[in-house]
């Protein structure tokens, strides 16, 4: 039996904001970077339940957003936890660390959402002039997002748990990339660069295996014994 993992995806979350923001806040935690599947949410979470799919023992996304109802595909069940973000909704997500053989996914919006705060967005050149207001409700809401992180992590220890994004943001970094997905095309290496934190002793894991458990060996494992080669 594998040990159960709970990997949380705080959308739209770079790398520096993950270092000097999100850091700080958690306990026993080791800063990585990966490359994500994606440079937005919906190829990136359609590469993730793909592999989850292959996964073995109990899978679950549970997201704050991004998926309109409770539905199954593949065997992988995607519960929407509210519109909001879902690590608010502590005692739900909780009631799930007894579940064993585990692969829980949770999916946070809180980041992402910054533009909404502002009336009329649209990721256009004239946003320039707004860099440092959307900037600044972009941290902000890291830094509350922060300690909830590390009160939802603390309720699951004992499992393998890890932090991470299925994208980042740009905010003209490159002088014409403003936001993920669409309007950043031409700077795929950097919207897709993120953060992959460790919690405790959690092993170090490529960012594609953090969304399969066990799956693989446990394919080969099977067919050996089909094979009559292992008992
Ligand atoms: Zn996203």
């Amino acid at each position: 039996m594998s040990k159960s993992r709970l990997v949380v995806i705080v959308d739209a979350l770079r790398v520096d904001t993950a270092a000097q923001i999100v850091m700080p806040s958690l306990s026993g935690a080791t800063l990585g970077e990966a490359r994500s599947f994606g440079t937005w949410t919906k190829p990136a979470f359609a590469a993730i339940s793909s592999l989850m799919a292959k996964s073995e023992g109990v899978r679950i996304v549970m997201t704050g957003g991004g998926w309109p109802q409770k539905i199954e595909w593949r065997g992988v069940a995607f519960v929407t936890v509210s519109l909001s973000p879902c690590i608010n909704d502590l005692e739900f997500v909780a009631s799930y660390a007894g579940c064993e053989n585990c692969l829980l996914v949770l999916h946070d919006f809180h980041v992402h959402q910054y533009f909404i705060e502002y009336p009329g967005y649209a990721p256009s050149e004239q946003n320039k002039k707004d860099k440092d207001r959307f900037w600044s409700a972009y941290t902000r809401r890291a830094r509350e997002v922060a300690p909830r992180l590390e009160t939802v992590l603390q309720r699951f220890d004992g499992w393998d748990r890890y932090v991470t994004a299925d994208h980042s943001e740009l905010f003209w970094e490159d002088g014409k990339s403003f936001h993920h997905g669409k309007p950043a095309e031409g700077n795929e290496g950097e919207v897709r660069r993120v953060p992959l934190i460790r919690i405790g002793d959690a092993p170090e894991l490529a960012y594609d295996d953090l969304f399969s458990l066990g799956g693989a060996q446990a394919d080969t494992e099977q067919r050996l014994r089909a094979l009559g080669y292992i008992d």
